[in-house]
């Protein structure tokens, strides 16, 4: 008689964000990614409730990777008495470093707005570290009664899945899934022989647009900018996409297919990802490597400017001429990206380049809606540069490559559960892998229970 295994869905369904599950078996409880739930605010009321399991009980904590939506609620953990093992790859950790005390600065400037106290702080951030460990790529690992190998996920540097083997069967946490073949890092790995999977679903009702354009429009949106005279403004995200974007530029650059004009990277946040990306060089993808053996370091080239003070970042405006600005936020949703924007939304030869997906009412887009007047700050401003999106970059596989992806273990599949993604996305994908592949698709609820035969 096999002993039971079960998994409860305690936040991280119906919804992008949040992820939190519990995998339980007799040798105690364990839990995949602790991040924060984030709608219209960077930190939602529900992540104050108390977790929905004894946090004292839990004996190991796995990342998945290094997002808010994964990793943000792991000092509030800590904080209500987690003194297990926090698990993930040297990657992820390294990256935590940066990315969680940034977290804490987000929370604290939105407590402050709302006159509440911060969830957790500084220490409980540095106890987390004290708890960690790391788990390189391919290396079986045992903790209690599982056999752990972590794969890469191909979603951001460190992103990786966990394969939970017990008794010869095996669970498989994708966490988010990357858009591979990606620019800079490897490919998603494939697996063929898991019997359970919980897998994510943020476009598992849209197919993205081809990823062979993206770097021509890229090249074409920036030289008709230049060409005019204008200014490119690129909200980014810190982590990931700012460092594809100055890998694009890097080419683009040095095989001279646009000019050198100054570079600026105005974020002190993602200045402090890219070098964690430097310092890991190893993970990028064979053509990156080989770049990287013929001497090109692929974050530096000819007129890229670093912007670490908000005096330094003032001063950009300053520049004549042709430039191009990355800043965040990514959805135009705060950050140093919004001076920018009411600096050049009004010149008619610059342009907005967003290389991400919008959410409904931010900033971001309103500009792709077509608005022709938009709210910065308390002050109307007129919409009179050219407006641009490129969607190729999105770090997330879109719906065919997710049911591509499940598709490669069909056969030995017992069930899938479908989570992380809008409950349109969510069961949208749960009907097509069900209809296109014939597996066992479910779309869990909000802390349902399920039992595994492992
Ligand atoms: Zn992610």
């Amino acid at each position: 008689m096999t002993a039971k295994t079960t998994i409860t869905f305690c936040s991280g369904v119906g919804t992008t964000t949040g992820a939190n599950f519990l995998l339980e078996t007799e040798a105690g409880k364990n839990l995949i990614d602790c991040g924060l739930v984030q709608g219209s605010k960077f930190m939602e009321e529900i992540n104050r409730n108390v977790f929905p399991y004894d946090v004292t009980s839990i004996k190991n904590l796995f990342i998945t990777h290094a997002h808010a939506d994964h990793i943000g609620r792991i000092p509030k953990l800590v904080h209500d008495g987690f003194r297990g093992i926090i698990w993930s790859t040297p990657e992820t950790r390294a990256l935590c470093a940066v990315m969680l005390p940034d977290i804490l600065v987000q929370m604290r400037r939105e407590s402050g707005e709302q006159n509440i106290e911060p969830m957790y702080s500084n220490d409980d951030i540095d106890k987390a570290f004290e708890l960690w460990k790391v788990i390189p790529y391919h290396q079986i690992t045992t903790v209690d009664d599982f056999d752990i190998t972590l794969l890469d996920a191909g979603h951001i540097l460190g992103s990786t899945m966990f394969e939970f083997v017990k008794n010869g069967k095996k669970i498989v946490f994708t966490g988010d899934l990357g858009n591979s073949p990606t620019p800079l890092l490897r490919d998603t790995e494939i697996i063929t022989d898991a019997d359970y999977m919980v897998m994510e679903s943020v476009y598992g009702d849209r197919n993205h647009e081809p990823k062979s354009e993206r770097r021509a429009k890229l090249k074409r949106v920036i030289n008709e900018t230049i060409k005019r005279g204008g200014t490119i403004v690129i909200p980014a995200f810190s982590l990931e996409r700012t460092q594809v974007i100055l890998y694009e530029l890097n080419n683009l650059i040095e095989e001279k297919e646009i000019p050198t004009i100054p570079v600026f990277l105005d974020s002190p946040l993602a200045i402090k990802v890219t070098s964690v990306y430097k310092s890991f060089s190893q993970d990028f993808n064979k053509a990156v490597q080989q770049e990287q053996r013929e001497g090109d370091n692929i974050f530096e080239f000819p007129g890229l400017k670093f912007v670490r003070t908000a005096e330094e970042s003032k001063d950009i405006v300053r520049h004549q001429g042709s430039k191009i600005i990355i800043a965040g936020s990514g959805m135009s949703t705060g950050g140093r990206v919004i001076h920018h924007e009411r600096e050049f939304l009004g010149d008619p030869q610059s342009t907005i380049l967003m290389i991400g997906y919008q959410v409904a009412g931010c900033l971001g887009r309103e500009l792709q809606d077509g608005a022709k007047s938009v709210h910065i700050e308390g002050q109307d401003v007129a919409v009179k540069a050219n407006v641009e999106t490129i969607l190729g970059y999105s770090s997330h596989k879109d719906s065919d490559h997710l049911i591509e992806f499940v598709g490669n273990t069909a056969e030995k599949l017992k069930c899938v559960w479908v989570a992380m993604g809008e409950p349109k996305s969510s069961l949208f994908l749960t009907q097509r892998l069900r209809d296109y592949i014939g597996v066992n698709a479910v779309y869990p609820k909000v802390g349902e229970t399920v039992t595994l035969d492992m």
